[in-house]
């Protein structure tokens, strides 16, 4: 064990004996960062849902993209990057052992084309979707693999006709649904399995025709957990007006009231063992992690599946081994390190972005399956070895100074000054909330909001109280935002055709807020992916959980939960 100071924050933390054994086996030194400065730089090179309308640089046609029209990088539409239009090896540079290492790579990163989006597999009729594989008439959805009629979606797996919702999986018609796996026609839950026709619910297991319940298992016509016979349940449910602004609102407010004296469980694991962090899914020995599935060995993963022994790793897996200090690598990739947008099989990669296929490089940008590679120049395999040493001991020698004075030697991952994108605009802004003042002080860069700048022909408090009242007219109007002030509102909003039908075939009321303010609110219901130490409120044993005092009064260890509510 060593105790350690961060060179970001200036707080200590700790690297335990078996990390040691990690970093010796992938032969990197010891990290500089601690774990939470480590998870905010690899959120900060990432844009996961904020899409600009720009030009492709190379066949001038109308895109939609990640980057913004002012990159100083050229921005090519996906099937163009993929293809071959074009040559990545023809910006290659020759490794000047004067300089810095991240300054040459930043020279580099300043003239390669870059993709406009992330997609993979089939897209059919959903332009404006980023991250996503397989995707069919979609909209505003995104990290998303499968997903079919659905909107305003952020982090999913095989959806169908769902709505404004997060981090969900194998759902239909849900709505404001948030952690919640095999759900059909459920509306406002969260950390929820194998619901039907419910609203409002947490923490709850197979039920249906429920409303307002936590931790509930196998249920059928319960209310705030008290069970009802079936007619008097639908007349109660209709008492509670669920189709109207005001009775959601009512709801929301009691539900919350009521969640708080239910105890939480401290850590949502199913047949894991030896875990630490929150939702676990088949993990073993898996620590300080998020959003796992089907993980061996690894600490400090972000949602990852299907892979084993990693380390500092945002997003996604499917048979990846041994990546460390990286984001959105994926697909049978192994040895990545410091590393962004790698997948398909790329394997032994040391600070590269964009190298899909690749094998063997060392600072490139947007090489299709590149190998032995130095800054988009190629060498001979003995020639890349002697230089990826040379360059390794010299980045010990000559580092990096960054914009906010800290040195970056080998084993750091990218500074955030060479991020693509301002902190608002990535993955960071959502799980680390900064304002723009802090963001700057911390080194970032921030780009300040476009609200756009229509004219409303419609305040949201004069839409209706029910769907029912709405006509096909509102198809036609600019809605003011409720919260048109804020920093994330975009200012306004319309309403499709596909929404509208949605909303009418569940009888749900418009909503009263743009995309982002609904998004924003999402995010503030669940915690933040951060661990504290407490205790359990039943056996006192200390437990590690994300859930803070505040958002869960009542927590429970693993076992109390099984005895009392399972
Ligand atoms: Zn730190
Ligand atoms: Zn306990």
């Amino acid at each position: 064990m060593e105790t350690k100071n961060c060179q970001k924050c200036k707080k200590d933390f700790v690297i335990e004996t078996e990390d040691f054994n990690f970093y010796e086996k992938i032969k990197v030194p010891l990290p500089t960062f601690c774990p939470e400065c480590r998870l905010v730089r690899r959120f900060a090179s990432t844009n996961e849902r904020v899409l600009y309308k720009r030009k492709c640089d190379f066949s001038g046609a109308d895109i939609f993209s990640m980057y913004s029209s002012d990159t100083k990088f050229p921005v090519y539409d996906k099937d163009i990057w993929y293809s071959d239009k074009w040559d990545p090896y023809q910006y290659g540079m020759d490794y000047d052992f004067s300089r810095s290492f991240f300054e040459q790579f930043l020279e580099l990163q300043n003239k390669v084309p870059r993709m406009s989006l992330v997609k993979q597999r089939m897209s059919v009729n959903s332009p404006y979707t980023h991250r996503v594989d397989d995707m069919k008439n979609s909209y505003m959805v995104f990290r998303t693999t499968r997903g079919t009629d659905s909107m305003y979606v952020y982090i999913a797996k095989d959806i169908l006709n769902c709505m404004d919702s997060f981090a969900i999986s194998d759902c239909e018609l849900c709505y404001e649904c948030i952690d919640c796996d095999k759900c059909y026609k459920t509306r406002f839950s969260q950390e929820s399995k194998e619901l039907r026709d419910c609203f409002f619910m947490h923490g709850c297991r197979n039920c249906s025709d429920c409303v307002g319940c936590v931790n509930l298992v196998n249920g059928q016509y319960y209310i705030f957990n008290v069970k009802y016979g079936k007619e008097e349940y639908f007349e109660k449910l209709k008492e509670l007006k669920l189709n109207t602004v005001s009775g959601i609102k009512s709801m929301e407010q009691s539900f919350e009231e009521f969640r708080k004296k239910s105890p939480q469980k401290s850590t949502i694991t199913l047949k894991s063992e030896d875990v630490s962090g929150n939702w676990f899914t088949n993990c073993k020995n898996v620590k300080e992690s998020f959003w796992c599935i089907n993980i061996r060995d690894g600490k400090y993963l972000f949602a990852v599946f299907d892979s084993q022994d990693c380390m500092d790793y945002f997003q996604w897996g499917n048979s990846c081994e041994q990546v460390y200090e990286s984001e959105n690598v994926g697909l049978n990739s192994s040895r990545i390190f410091f590393s962004t947008q790698c997948w398909m099989g790329a394997h032994d990669l040391y600070y590269c972005h964009s190298c899909p296929n690749s094998a063997n490089c060392f600072g490139c940008i947007g090489l299709k399956k590149g190998e032995y590679s130095i800054l988009n120049k190629k060498y001979t395999k003995e020639e890349y070895e002697i230089i990826k040493e040379k360059i390794i001991k010299q980045m010990n020698e000559v580092p990096y100074k960054g914009p906010d004075g800290i040195e970056y030697r080998f084993g750091e991952h990218f500074p955030n000054s060479l991020s693509d994108f301002a902190y608002n605009e990535t993955a960071a802004i959502d799980f680390f909330p900064l304002t723009k003042e802090e963001a700057t002080r911390k080194g970032f860069r921030w780009k300040d909001k476009e609200k756009k700048n229509y004219k409303t022909t419609i305040e949201n408090r004069e839409l209706p109280e029910t769907i029912g009242d709405v006509d096909d007219s509102i198809l036609n109007e600019i809605i003011s935002c409720e919260e048109k002030d804020s920093e994330y509102s975009v200012g306004a909003y319309r309403i499709t055709q596909d929404e509208l039908s949605f909303y009418r075939r569940m009888d749900i009321p418009l909503p009263r807020a743009c995309f982002d303010v609904r998004h924003k609110r999402r995010l503030v219901k669940r915690q933040l992916p951060e661990l504290h130490n407490r205790n359990c409120s039943k056996c006192n044993v200390a437990v590690k959980t994300m859930y803070g005092e505040s958002f869960a009064p009542i927590l429970y260890c693993e076992k109390c939960y099984q005895q009392e509510v399972y």
